[in-house]
Formats: structure tokens, sequence, C-alpha cells
């Protein structure tokens, strides 16, 4: 144990919202969590699945603590949670908002799993958007599509909306590649581009944006075409579909 003894001592806190959580042995779990200013690790939490766990309900998914972590040699271990916010609760006697959740907690993990560098940021808007729907303030769905544009325009995939994502003339236009980047004009167009409404694309920039006043009062119709061209743009950049947005309700 000697050997050890100089990592035993290392410890260090940080906020963290756990993205998920897997069973290990008996009674532990390993815990995934994006942090605030320590990218994403994985950690052991030892006991958590007893009864008497002094973790409590503190290290379920989409909950948000100040940790207290024991560097290990391979995982590190928390020694201690405090809830800063609790939307776990709240998300999961929500279906909508739980699938929602899960989604959104995958999408950052994906993200944040080769790039420390934007992790802080990939953090603060998590974190913001779980806030935004623990407490219903928009629809489940277009929270989900506001916070998947913004995590992939973090990550440096920004899309365009308005001018041609290719050669850059000015929109509106009428066509969209994921793979080209979001809005394409005539000349751009690749063969068989989705032609959204024009609706949508202001849809699709005003949820980027965060301009709720222009989200909140879209139609259905709108709101649906929005979600098809997002997620083959996620899909697109992630390059592997990310399971948990078909659990995510579409009405
Ligand atoms: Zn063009």
């Amino acid at each position: 144990m000697a050997a050890h003894s100089s990592f035993a001592a290392r410890t260090y806190r940080v906020d963290a919202v756990v993205l998920r959580t897997h069973k290990l042995g008996e009674a532990d779990r390993i815990i995934t969590l994006l942090t605030s200013d320590h990218g994403q690790i994985r950690a052991v939490a030892k006991g958590v699945r007893r009864t008497s766990s002094k973790f409590g309900g503190r290290l379920e998914p989409f909950m948000v603590s100040d940790l207290q972590l024991v560097a290990g040699r391979t995982l590190d271990i928390i020694s201690q949670a405090v809830t800063k916010s609790s939307y776990g609760q709240s998300i999961a006697a929500h279906y909508d908002r739980y699938t929602v959740a899960t989604a959104m907690a995958e999408t950052a993990e994906k993200l944040t799993d080769a790039d420390s560098e934007s992790a802080g940021a990939q953090y603060r808007l998590l974190v913001g958007a779980l806030a935004a729907l623990s407490r219903g303030d928009h629809a489940a769905e277009l929270i989900l599509d506001s916070y998947l544009l913004r995590s992939l325009a973090t990550a440096g995939w920004a899309p365009s909306f308005d001018a041609c994502a290719r050669c850059g003339a000015t929109g509106p236009h009428t066509a969209f590649s994921a793979a080209l980047g979001g809005a394409v004009c005539h000349d751009c167009r690749p063969p068989g581009s989705p032609s959204p409404s024009v609706e949508t694309m202001r849809l699709l920039a005003a949820l980027l944006s965060g301009d709720w006043a222009v989200a909140d009062v879209s139609e259905p119709a709108n709101r649906r075409e929005a979600a098809g061209l997002v997620a083959s743009f996620v899909q697109w950049h992630l390059e592997r579909n990310v399971r948990s947005l078909r659990l995510v309700e579409r009405n």
C-alpha cells in the first residue's frame, strides 16, 4: 500500500453533473461525470447502491453536485457529494423530460470524451439546459434541439441557417445539407437535399441563438421538420447514432 500512499493523499473538489451511472460489483457504481473544470471523469462511488449510503440520491443522473474526489490508480473515488441543484427529481417525474435529458447527457458525453478544451463550456451549457428542462421553461423537445445545436457549435461545428454554409452567399436559402453545415444556396445544394420551409429555418436559427420569443410560438409542423434536420446534423457530426435521440417522443 505504501506505493499508493501519495495517490491516496491527493484529493480534489469539482462541480459536476452526473451523465450516466453503471453498476460495479455488489454495491458500487461507476459514475460518468462532466465537471466544470476537469473535463469528463469516470469515478467510483463505493456503497452507493446500499439504502444506507451516505450519498443518498445525490449521484443519480442529471444531479449537479459539489464533489470531493480521491485520485486513484485507474479510476478516482468519490468521497463526498453535496447537492447544488436537484434537477434529477423533476426530470425523472416526467417521461418526456427524462428522455430529453438522457439524450442531452449522451451527447455531452460523446462531445467531451476526446475534447477536453471545450468541456467547461459544455458543462455550463448542459447545466443550463437541465435547469430549463426541470423548470418546464419551454417545450422539452425545443430545449433538446436548442441544446444539440449549441453543444455542436461549442464543439466547433456551428451550423449556418442563413448564409450558405459552403459559399457564404447571403440567405435565406431553401435547402439544407448536414454534411455541408446547414443552409445551402441553389448552386451549392447537393442533389436530394431536403428543402425546409422558411419558418423552419427561422426556428433553427432561433434555437441556435437562444431566441425563445421566436421558438416558443413556432408551429408543430416546423418543430417536427427542425427536429429531423437537427438529428441529421448531430448524427453526421458525431458519426454514429446518439441512441437515446430515438426515444424522444415528438408530437
Ligand atoms: Zn452556396
